[in-house]
């Protein structure tokens, strides 16, 4: 799967890059570094992105499905 955090609903707490280091960290202004891509999920880490979904008060971060790339 993918992960992606909205640039939007992003506030900062930090409790993604805090519990869930290995999929997210910080950027300067203590915002999720990784809220302006979509993330891709190591295999075996599916885990690691749910906790990241519970772990987020703002509900920025969403499980994106598996789909086929589509040229940018
Ligand atoms: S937990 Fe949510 S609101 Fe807090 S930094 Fe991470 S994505 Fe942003």
């Amino acid at each position: 799967v993918k992960i992606q955090v909205s640039d939007t609903l992003c506030c900062g707490h930090g409790r993604c890059y805090s519990l869930v280091p290995e999929l997210f960290s910080s950027d300067d202004d203590g915002y999720c570094a990784e809220r302006h891509v979509v993330l891709d999920v190591p295999a075996g880490a599916d885990h690691l992105a749910a906790a990241g979904v519970e772990a987020c008060p703002e509900g920025a971060i969403t499980i994106v499905p598996d789909v086929e790339e589509t040229p940018t």
